[in-house]
């Protein structure tokens, strides 16, 4: 039987600027060490960039970690505006946010540009979450299935065994995104059993029982447990419940 940590991932998108990030983070290390819950689940919080260093280093030699929400495709040069894996690997940053729906919808990232983005954070050693899902049409018309299927096969797919072990998936239908529609508990488990399964065929038992796979997608403090009391559901990503406090701390006590 498989046991592992499960991880909870706080995705602030843009919002708290540089008071609200740093408190926030402090007051929740308090907590969590108060509570001697930060061993039991794995934590992770993604702020905005100008926030990634104060904020690597306020968790610096604890088992908290600080994601990136985005990355360059390019390793250097002229990129206005972009941030290079190297930059974040600098800071001290192990983990970034690649494929979400909103970067998908707003900033047209194909599945090139997400190839390219996968690529190069593991190339500097940086954990990718990758996030998938599909429309709430696509579901209506019972094509979840084939969607993700492709989506694997057009992105994490093309990563070598020693890449692999650097991807962590985040199922997130794009549906139940800001929308407070949950996917229900079987939902969640029958696609996360799926991409399992898929994982099993391309990369074998040992990447597939390994890999985390969490779902996101309107988490909040009452459903959190039951959704990650799933089998194949290894944690969650959380949008607007990891913006609170006392919001957070329930669903990771949960
Ligand atoms: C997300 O954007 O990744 C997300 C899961 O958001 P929310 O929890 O607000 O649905």
């Amino acid at each position: 039987m498989r046991i592992k940590k499960k991880i909870v991932i706080a995705n602030w998108k843009m919002n708290h600027g540089f008071y609200e990030t740093t408190s926030f983070i402090r007051n929740f290390m308090k907590k969590i060490f108060e509570e001697k819950i930060n061993h039991k689940k794995k934590i992770i919080i993604a702020p905005s960039f100008p926030f990634l260093h104060i904020a690597s280093q306020i968790v610096r030699g604890t088992n908290l970690q600080i994601a990136a929400q985005n990355i360059s495709f390019e390793e250097k040069g002229a990129y206005t505006g972009e941030v290079s894996a190297y930059m974040l690997k600098s800071i001290g940053i192990n983990y970034v946010l690649i494929g979400h729906s909103e970067r998908r919808k707003y900033f047209l990232e194909s599945k090139e540009i997400l190839l390219k983005k996968i690529k190069i954070a593991t190339k500097h050693k940086i954990n990718v979450i990758f996030c998938l899902g599909e429309t709430g049409e696509e579901r209506n018309k019972n094509q979840h299935f084939s969607i993700i299927k492709k989506e694997l096969y057009n992105t994490i797919f093309h990563c070598s065994s020693n890449e692999i072990d650097l991807i962590h998936i985040a199922y997130e239908p794009i549906w139940a995104i800001g929308t407070n529609k949950t996917a229900t508990t079987e939902e969640c488990q029958e696609i996360h059993q799926f991409i399992r399964n898929l994982l099993m065929k391309k990369y074998g038992k040992c990447v597939s029982n390994n890999i985390f796979i969490l779902y996101g997608g309107s988490i909040n403090t009452e459903n959190a447990g039951k959704i990650f009391s799933q089998l194949d559901v290894d944690g969650g990503l959380i949008g607007s419940y990891s913006l609170e406090l006392e919001n957070f701390l329930k669903i990771i006590r949960s």
